[in-house]
């Protein structure tokens, strides 16, 4: 984009009256801003300057005639977008219903000229203003003036309402003129699609973690201190607690420890024991004292899995008469004065 011509002449003109109202501000200028509809702009030459290095190095360029006048061409914006540009090189200041206007002018003027505060207004303004209509446009603009805030806005926008913005006019246009763009949108698609199935499955795997880790303690406050239904043998059958801070946890590892305790499949065909086999092995894997650990066939798990990596639980006798083999067991009372083990 050179400094001369922003942009083809798509913008139109407005009428030059409506242009030359707002020129009147800096009569005595010493330097004329020449705009596309012909409009002249008095301004001050040491403004202009110490507004933006560009103008500067525009003004400080020699003039070919003595006597010539100082003129800057600005062009391929409309003469309105121009003067307001000018204003704001003298009070830094631009009002909402010119930003709502001018605001992709504004943005490609002080890319042009380096301005840097009108570029961060304009950003900050025409983001708020994105809509599927405009955002293939902004976007666009975003890019070329290298303002990667904007830029990626209007991808984001672009990504969450892609099946709207694939019907608008400005998506057309960019299929038919800027295909590089087109793929660069079509791939931060599938990358922001694929981030977002890698974040669902990360935290899915911490949800099962955060489960298996509560259910871990429950399994350990149940064998050791006893909750409403299941606890230790040790402890009182009759004196059962009241239900515990994690007791949704803790109620259904305590239905579940009660149908092990008398279920006739468990040592195979049945789903609930499978599950229950998955949990104490779970434990033992992780328990760090089964000399004296409370929780049932803690030390015999370890003990049987450091022998065979079997995928079933070990096979435990239902007669456990001969417990003295697996001597380290605790029993857990299970319901009333039902043991388990
Ligand atoms: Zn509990
Ligand atoms: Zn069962
Ligand atoms: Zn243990």
């Amino acid at each position: 984009m050179s400094p001369n011509n922003l942009s083809d002449e798509a913008y139109g003109h407005p009428p030059l009256q409506a242009a030359a109202e707002s020129t009147g501000e800096f009569p005595d200028g010493d330097v004329q801003i020449i705009t596309s509809g012909g409009l002249r702009i008095p301004a001050h030459a040491s403004i202009l300057a110490s507004a933006s290095p560009v103008l500067e190095s525009v003004i400080d360029r020699p003039l070919k005639h003595r006597s010539s006048e100082r003129t800057i061409q600005i062009l391929g914006v409309p003469c309105d977008a121009v003067a307001v540009f000018v204003r704001f090189l003298y009070s830094s200041r631009c009002t909402e219903e010119e930003m709502e206007k001018y605001g992709i002018h504004l943005l490609a003027l002080s890319h042009v000229y380096l301005v840097p505060l009108l570029k961060q207004r304009c950003t900050k303004g025409l983001a708020q203003r994105l809509t599927l209509e405009n955002v293939v446009d902004v976007l666009q603009l975003g890019r070329l003036c290298d303002a990667p805030d904007l830029y990626l806005k209007c991808m984001n926008l672009v990504y969450k309402k892609f099946k709207a913005v694939e019907s608008t006019e400005g998506w057309k246009f960019l299929q038919n003129h800027d295909p590089l763009l087109e793929l660069q949108i079509l791939q931060f698609i599938d990358e922001a699609e694929s981030r977002k199935k890698r974040t669902r499955r990360h935290r899915e795997e911490q949800s099962l973690y955060l489960q298996l880790s509560e259910a871990m303690e429950c399994l350990e406050h149940i064998c050791t201190e006893g909750c409403t239904s299941v606890g230790p043998c040790d402890m009182e059958a009759g004196k059962h607690k009241g239900p515990c801070s994690k007791f949704s946890t803790c109620r259904g590892l305590q239905l579940l420890i009660q149908h092990f305790a008398t279920c006739k499949k468990r040592n195979g065909g049945c789903t609930r024991c499978k599950r229950m086999w998955q949990l104490l092995k779970l434990h033992s894997s992780i328990c760090e004292q089964p000399d004296v650990c409370k929780v049932p066939l803690c030390r015999f798990i370890t003990m049987a899995t450091s022998e065979t990596n079997s995928e079933s639980g070990p096979i435990i006798p239902n007669n456990l008469s001969s417990a003295s083999v697996y001597n380290g067991y605790h029993h857990v009372y299970v319901g009333a004065g039902c043991h388990l083990y």
